[in-house]
This record gives structure tokens, C-alpha cells and sequence, in this order.
């Protein structure tokens, strides 16, 4: 079967704690937050060129012993219609899958968990849930119930025994402490919180996020909400500006 995939990297050390992944990006996005990282892959993915599943799968199969782990990032991978066939594929092949989303499709998500077809999960989490403050975090109205479905997810992540993480990327354009310990504080108990480093590199041009936030206060935001999480931790990114 072909999919429509539009990026890959063979192989990565950063993209699953702990593991070596190889990782799968996938088109579109119901979200438009202006620090994405993948805004071509979420706005101009026409313009990209396909890569090949079955270039991928070859690859794979190649390199079993070597990589432990496929990542399917996006975009938003759940807008995808033939995540499952892809996922069930990947599966046979006897790897473990880690899926990125914005916790939008709590049905899907709990679809791919209770079939044991997932092995981890990483969650956005934009911004404290308030109407108004998570729409402006990620650039499209998020109303009540959009709200409830991505707490819905992170419910079912919790009550899951995959691995999982929430994770926010922190911008000082859109977050101070505050909203942060307002986040931990409906997640309270989760396995792992990780606070990401907001870098200016591959956004869009006239955006402008303010200064990244500096080791000490990113230090400072963690010392606010790693009571209420098994791990809590920062995550850098070393790429230049
Ligand atoms: S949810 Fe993720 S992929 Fe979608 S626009 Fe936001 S950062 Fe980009």
C-alpha cells in the first residue's frame, strides 16, 4: 500500500528518549501554532516531495538490529485516514511505534491503545486550558469542547500503561509560570512532563516569539510543576538560530 508520507529521517537519537527511531512525517494539521517547528509540512505540504513507503519499509527491514523504534510525527498524524494500515504494517514488522499528536483524537488514540498497536505517545500540550489562551497558543479557535477532547487524551494516557509524555514548547511570547503550573496542575500525577526550548529556527519568517527562554528559567518553570509528574524535565535544542 502507498501512503502519503512527506518526510523522513532514517535514523534519530532525539526523537524517543532512549531509543534509536526512525521517523515518519506525516501532512496537515488542525492547528496553525506559529512556533511550529513543521509549518511546511502543515501548510505547504503540496510543494514537498513524497517519500516512498516502500523505500522506508526496505530501509527498515535492513536495519532491524539496529533501529529500535518508528516515530510518526506530522503535522498531525491522526488526520491521516491510512494511519491505522500504516500503523498495523509497521507493527508486523515487529517494531515499536511512538505517535506525536496534539491530543485531538481522543477516539483514535484509545482505538490505536486498547489494540496494542502503539508503544508511546507524545502529546502536545499548547497551553493552559482556557478557551481563549490555548486558541491564541495554537492559531486556530479552540472552543470547549475541542478543550475536553484533549483533556480526554491525556486522560487516556494516563489510564494507559504505553509510554507516554506530555510536552509543551515554550515560548515567552504566550507563556509565564503561572499558566505552566496551571497545565501540571490538570495533569497532576502523569508519567512525564517535558519542557521544551522555544529556538527560532525553520519558523515562519514574521514570527516572533521573544528571546528563548534561558536555561535558568527554563529551570525556574520546571521548579513549578515537577511535584506533580513521576519525571519532570527540559529539553534543548542544539541547533543554531
Ligand atoms: S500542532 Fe504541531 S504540527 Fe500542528 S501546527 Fe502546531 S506545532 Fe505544528
Amino acid at each position: 500500500m502507498n501512503y502519503l508520507i512527506k518526510g523522513w529521517v532514517k535514523d534519530s537519537f532525539c526523537d524517543w528518549d532512549s531509543r534509536i527511531s526512525s521517523v515518519i512525517f506525516l501532512p496537515g494539521c488542525n492547528m496553525r501554532c506559529e512556533f511550529c517547528h513543521n509549518w511546511e509540512l502543515v501548510e505547504k505540504y503540496q510543494d514537498l516531495e513524497d517519500v516512498q513507503w516502500s523505500h522506508i519499509k526496505s530501509y527498515l527491514v535492513e536495519n532491524s538490529d539496529f533501529i529500535d523504534g518508528v516515530v510518526i510525527s506530522g503535522g498531525e498524524p491522526f488526520l491521516s485516514d491510512f494511519l491505522f494500515d500504516l500503523v498495523k504494517e509497521i507493527k508486523q514488522m515487529n517494531f515499536a511505534i511512538k505517535i506525536d499528536t496534539n491530543g485531538t483524537f481522543p477516539d483514535k488514540l484509545k482505538f490505536l491503545i486498547e489494540n496494542s498497536l502503539i508503544d508511546g505517545v507524545a502529546m502536545d500540550v499548547k497551553n493552559e486550558f482556557e478557551p481563549n489562551i490555548y486558541s491564541r497558543t495554537c492559531g486556530v479557535r479552540v472552543d470547549t469542547d475541542m478543550i475536553e477532547k484533549i483533556l480526554l487524551s491525556a486522560k487516556i494516557l494516563m489510564d494507559s500503561d504505553i509510554d507516554y509524555e506530555f510536552r509543551t514548547t515554550l515560548v515567552r511570547s504566550f507563556h509565564t509560570p503561572e499558566n505552566i503550573r496551571r497545565i501540571a496542575e490538570k495533569l497532576k500525577g502523569g508519567k512525564r512532563y517535558v519542557l521544551q526550548q522555544y529556538r527560532k529556527v525553520n519558523v515562519r519568517s514574521n514570527f516572533d516569539g521573544g528571546k528563548p527562554f534561558s536555561k535558568e528559567e527554563m529551570e525556574y518553570f520546571r521548579k513549578q510543576v515537577f511535584e506533580f509528574f513521576d519525571e519532570c524535565y527540559i529539553r534543548f535544542y542544539t541547533m543554531e538560530m
